[in-house]
Formats: C-alpha cells, structure tokens, sequence
C-alpha cells in the first residue's frame, strides 16, 4: 500500500476530507503500535500526555531518540495521574482524558487501540459514546475549544482496532518501513534501561515480530522466551483464540 492509499484511508476513517481546518491527532505513546500506525496514517499530529508515571521517563527518552522527521510532536503535561494507577497497571479513564486533551489539538482524534485491547476505555462502545458527549458538548459554536471551531465536526476513531498487533506489524513490514526503527519503541511497563522482555507488554511485542518471523528477543533484558509458557496459558485461560494463535506461530518460527 503506497503513502496516497493510506492517506485516503486515514480520510475515510476520519471523514476528514476537503476539510482544512480540522487537525488529525494521534494519541501517541511512543510504544510498538503507536509509532506503526504513525507511520501508517501520517496524521498532522502525534500527541503524548506525561501523567508523571515513572516509567514515562523511558518513554520520552526513547520518542526523543525516534525517527520522527516530518512529524509535529507534541508534548503535553498538564495532567497528572500517576496517584491512581492500579497494580494492574491501568489508570482508569486515561484514554477519556487523552482523547478529551486530543480535543485541544485537533478535530479528529485517533486511539491506537488494537483487537488486544481489553480496557473499555478503548473500545468502539467507548469511541461512540465519547464522540456522542464531546459532539454534545460542542454543540454550541461560542463554547468550543478552537481546534473545533472551523471544523466540520470532531470525531473519535479507532482505525486498527481490529487488527493484531502481529498485523500491525506485518503492514508496517509491507509498507517498507525501518523494522530497526520499531524494535526500538518502547512499550515495557518496567522503569528499566532495556524493556524488559518478562511483562506482558514486551511479550505482545515479542510475539508481534516473532509471529513474522523476526527474533527480537536481543532487544529485551531478558529473553521473552523463557516467559512464552506463561502468556500461552494466559491467552488460553482468557479465551484469546487470535492471540493464542500467534503466541503458537511465534513459538514454532523460534524453533520452540
Ligand atoms: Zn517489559
């Protein structure tokens, strides 16, 4: 797929054709499928929120080191919610709050969110009742941040959330993207120097790649193999087939 196709397509999911006042936004983490898909889609802005989690640190260190030429990066730190993540690793409600914060910068604003994604502040169900409430809320011309005011209208999309982070990947392959340059994103829940290659993070990650045939596990602190049994058993217990189904293609093409 060549760079005007998937522009077309970012239009079509964004509906923002022939309107020039609204900004695409991209909720961005810096992490494996948000670097893809800003690669994939070209949107006019790449927005991260620091909530003051430690482990952010990591992350903007390593978008600092990003290929990110052409790309209008934005950092925004006015929201701090590191108090409120669980043990789980979530902080409830951060993508409402991201996608809200989004709202600041753009019209239309796109989540990274992929078919893993198991949070409800990531699904479509999620996506359809926050365009309802900002559209709501935007209703009266006089009271909208000025982002929407020459709009055509905002919008909330969730353009990869029926792909596999495998699938993710392998488009970006196809489209002949730098795969160096996605090994070296970021997406480990440790605050260690190197991802550490044991949280289910780095797993998905490794399985991502290993699932096209591609061994990354010297990127990790410690290689994500001798922790595969145990996200097998997890995809299994939750009844993941596509996940199980990739955790089982990586395994074979690692020679386990
Ligand atoms: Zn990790």
């Amino acid at each position: 797929m060549n760079q005007n196709e998937l522009q077309d397509g970012l239009n079509i999911i964004c509906g923002n054709g022939g309107d020039s006042m609204g900004k695409s936004v991209l909720l961005f983490s810096g992490g494996m499928d948000s670097y893809a898909i800003a690669k994939l889609t070209s949107p006019d802005i790449l927005l991260y929120c620091n909530i003051g989690l430690p482990e952010q640190m990591n992350e903007i260190q390593s978008i600092n080191a990003m290929n990110l030429d052409g790309f209008n990066v934005i950092f925004d730190d006015r929201l701090y919610l590191r108090d409120q993540k669980l043990n789980n690793e979530i902080v409830p409600m951060r993508n409402l709050f991201f996608v809200m914060i989004g709202a600041y910068y753009g019209s239309h604003v796109t989540l990274g969110a992929t078919a893993g994604d198991t949070t409800n502040d990531k699904d479509y169900e999620f996506a359809d009742k926050t365009n309802e409430v900002l559209r709501h809320i935007f209703s009266n011309p006089n009271k909208n941040p000025s982002t929407i005011m020459g709009s055509k209208g905002f919008t909330v999309s969730l353009p990869y959330k029926d792909k596999t982070k495998s699938q993710i990947v392998k488009e970006y392959i196809d489209a002949k993207f730098s795969i160096r340059e996605l090994v070296n994103t970021r997406s480990c829940y440790s605050s260690g120097e190197k991802e550490c290659g044991v949280c289910r993070s780095c797993l998905r990650k490794f399985v991502a790649f290993a699932s096209n045939g591609i061994d990354i596990s010297s990127h990790f602190g410690i290689n994500p193999m001798t922790s595969i049994d145990s996200a097998l058993n997890y995809a299994i217990a939750k009844n993941r087939g596509e996940e199980i189904n990739e955790i089982r293609v990586a395994i074979k093409n690692m020679g386990g």
